[in-house]
């Protein structure tokens, strides 16, 4: 079979039904050299359809929403807030259990895909309509107006942004966008632990889906490219910027917020060296 043969067959002689599969499922793109892409902007080609449906497998909604417990409805309800932006939606896991709390939320994404999907879990989980916005962090007040108690930049999101600069954009877009007493809430890997401690060892990291793996396949002090492997033998990868945990803490502070403190994987305490999650909790005020 040639190429341009492939994917016809005596039913479909026009090969539209393949066609039609690789349209809706377009691959991911890194080019030949997938270890030089390092750039924010190619995130929303790495979150294509496939991966999106994907996704809630990787997370499985019921078990993180057992290993979360209460951790950030507790942060924020300790601290008054009533309304939230969920500056990184993905497929609407936290925006669904916000709402679900009472806040008043409004969700974001740059990817279109996830925000589809997210509308979609809002409807399926509770029936809820989640108020979506499609927008860039890098300029988040052209498109979200009004101001919010809290901003939730949660699910290793922030890991996204290539250089410096784009964080600091970010950081300051969402800074602009917190009522003078607001906080944000944003979480990291521990990249320290992968940068130092190297992953030959074996250690896979395991979000909370089964049969789905998570695990770093190339990392330097500038790239951290993840695969994530499905039980149906598909991989996806994502191509992160390793964030420091003292390098983001600075960052935050750098751009304004008076007060950080982080916690590990949704413990006060931790041990420096191995909680899979970092969660910073910076106050304006
Ligand atoms: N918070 C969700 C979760 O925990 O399941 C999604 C996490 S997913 C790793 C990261 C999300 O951040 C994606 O949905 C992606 O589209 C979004 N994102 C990354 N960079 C962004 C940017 N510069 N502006 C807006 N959204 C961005």
């Amino acid at each position: 079979m040639t190429e341009s043969t492939a994917g016809r067959t005596h039913l479909d002689p026009a090969g539209t039904a393949e066609r039609s599969r690789v349209e809706a499922h377009p691959a991911q793109e890194f080019g030949a050299d997938p270890l030089t892409v390092r750039e924010t902007d190619h995130y929303t080609n790495e979150y294509v359809k496939g991966f999106v449906e994907k996704w809630d497998d990787l997370i499985d909604w019921r078990k993180r929403y057992e290993s979360e417990g209460s951790f950030f409805i507790d942060l924020l309800k300790a601290r008054g807030v009533k309304s939230v932006l969920d500056v990184a939606t993905g497929t609407g896991f936290h925006s669904v259990r916000l709402v679900e709390e009472g806040f008043d939320t409004v969700s974001v994404d740059g990817s279109a895909e996830m925000l589809a999907k997210a509308f979609e879990n809002g409807l399926e989980y509770g029936g809820h309509i989640l108020r979506v916005v499609h927008a860039d962090w890098r300029w988040l007040n052209r498109d979200v107006h009004g101001e919010f108690d809290a901003v939730v930049c949660l699910g290793n999101s922030f890991t996204h942004l290539f250089s410096e600069r784009d964080r600091r954009k970010a950081l300051a877009e969402f800074y602009a966008v917190l009522k003078h007493d607001g906080v944000l809430i944003l979480d990291q890997r521990n990249y320290d632990s992968i940068l130092d401690s190297g992953f030959s060892s074996k250690h896979t990291y395991y979000y909370c889906g089964d049969e789905v793996t998570a695990e770093p396949e190339y990392v330097d002090e500038g790239l951290a490219r993840f695969r994530y492997q499905f039980p149906d033998s598909s991989q996806y990868h994502l191509n992160m910027f390793p964030l420091r945990k003292d390098y983001t803490r600075r960052l935050l502070r750098e751009v304004g917020f008076q007060r950080v403190e982080t916690y590990g994987d949704f413990q006060e305490t931790f041990s420096a060296d191995d909680p899979d999650f970092f969660i910073h909790v910076a106050e304006k005020r």
